[in-house]
């Protein structure tokens, strides 16, 4: 058995969870429903308490009796009333059980009292004591412990009543006792059956409820590990650039608005100048500390519509929708200027970076980008020839 199961477990002869905390929780959870249904319970029973007033007159006149049993009669409806109102202010049914159970105990008391006042008609009260019972049992909301308690309490209060005050005949008693035990077996089995099945049900929904929150709990995990997947993909993680794939999707779409909107757009190819020799006079870490530094000043020197990504190495590419040439121009200038005047550390003195940029401007017969890489390189590499650290533009670009 797995320990949830056994959390569930519902005692054979209690008919509660084994688990004193699963107990507590659906007592709990039934505490409203139960609370009203005491109040309500308690109400019926002081109406019916005070309609039998009538057939104590009809029996027993205004005699001495009469009284004695109107007086046990009005003090168990005002106990019912003042208990259906304690318990509607104060009537935990998860932890103040008693008060759920007192109800029970004044009803069988004044049950009980009924016999030394109206001994004569005992046949009728073996009616209401078994009526008793099973309201008890079945209709009265209560815990099958509380309930088989007082009903045990009624029955044997009942039947000493009765021997003391009625001079039955041991046979008769022990015919009573016998349909007071029947009463008791039936009504015990069904409340205990009724337990069994009602915690059941509510073990069934947690457990539903708690594998749904589980599901909930996976989906939220699963969303978190796709988000930072999609990190990973589209982010450069040195740089935290776009990543080359990223940023040809996003470079592909712009260029095609672009060609919607008959808009001019351009496209940088950036590389660092001479970066090899950095890395081999500063080392690799620092040739990465660089690289970060060139791409926050690339950003920098960019509008917020342009979109840039790092091609690869110490190369970056950048798309520049609604572009005219003669701007293009001006901000690869620009980038070109704020990479040459980067604070370096003071180690590395004078140090001057410089990148070399090709640009390529869009012309209509480019329907996707890898034309305008391709121009864009060779300019690149037209501006390496000639020197580097400077900015090349095509010759449509020019014209
Ligand atoms: P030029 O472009 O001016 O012709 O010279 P270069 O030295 O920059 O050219 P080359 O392509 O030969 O060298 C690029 C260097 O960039 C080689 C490689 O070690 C370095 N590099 C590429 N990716 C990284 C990186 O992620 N971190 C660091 N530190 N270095 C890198
Ligand atoms: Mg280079
Ligand atoms: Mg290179």
């Amino acid at each position: 058995m797995s320990p949830q199961e056994k959390q569930y477990d519902v005692h054979s002869l209690t008919g509660q969870f084994c688990d004193a905390g699963k107990e507590l929780r659906y007592r709990s959870s039934i505490q409203k429903r139960v609370r009203f249904e005491s109040r309500l319970a308690l109400v019926l029973v002081a109406l019916v308490f005070a309609m039998f007033t009538i057939t104590d007159y009809s029996l027993l006149g205004l005699s001495r009796e009469y009284f004695l049993l109107l007086t046990m009669r009005i003090s168990v409806i005002s106990l019912c009333l003042l208990l259906a109102f304690t318990l509607g202010r104060w009537g935990g049914y998860s932890r103040n059980l008693w008060l759920h159970g007192l109800p029970l105990w004044i009803v069988a008391t004044g049950i009980i009292l009924i016999v030394p006042l109206r001994p004569d008609s005992l046949s009728t009260q073996i009616t209401a004591v078994v009526v008793a019972i099973m309201a008890f049992y079945i209709l009265i909301p209560n815990l099958l412990t509380v309930a088989a308690v007082a009903c045990i309490y009624l029955s044997v209060g009942f039947l000493t009543a009765a021997m003391a005050f009625t001079g039955i005949s041991p046979a008769d008693l022990l015919r009573i006792a016998l349909l007071l035990i029947m009463a008791n077996i039936v009504g015990y089995c069904a409340l205990l059956r009724i337990e069994f099945l009602q915690r059941k049900q509510f073990a069934l929904l947690h457990e539903e409820r708690d594998q749904n929150n589980q599901l909930h709990k996976e989906i939220a995990h699963r969303k978190s590990l796709e988000a930072q997947l999609r990190i990973v993909a589209e982010r450069d993680a040195l740089t935290g650039l776009d990543s080359r794939s990223h940023f040809m999707k996003r470079a592909e779409v712009l260029l095609k608005r672009s060609r919607l909107e008959n808009a001019p757009f351009c496209l940088f190819m950036i590389d660092v100048d001479h970066f090899k020799s950095i890395n081999d006079t500063w080392g690799h870490t620092r040739g990465d500390w660089i690289l970060t530094k060139i791409a926050e000043a690339c950003v920098q020197s960019l509008r917020p519509t342009d979109v840039i990504g790092r091609f690869g190495g110490e190369e970056f590419m950048v798309a520049l929708p609604h572009t005219s040439p003669t701007d293009a121009q001006i901000v690869a200038e620009r980038l070109k200027k704020n990479v040459a005047t980067l604070p370096l550390t003071e180690e590395m003195g004078e140090l001057v970076m410089s990148v070399t940029i090709g640009i390529a401007v869009a012309q209509a017969e480019d329907v996707d980008l890898d034309a305008l890489i391709t121009r864009a390189d060779k300019m690149l590499y037209a501006g390496k020839h000639e020197g580097r650290n400077r900015v090349m533009m095509s010759q449509e670009g020019i014209a």
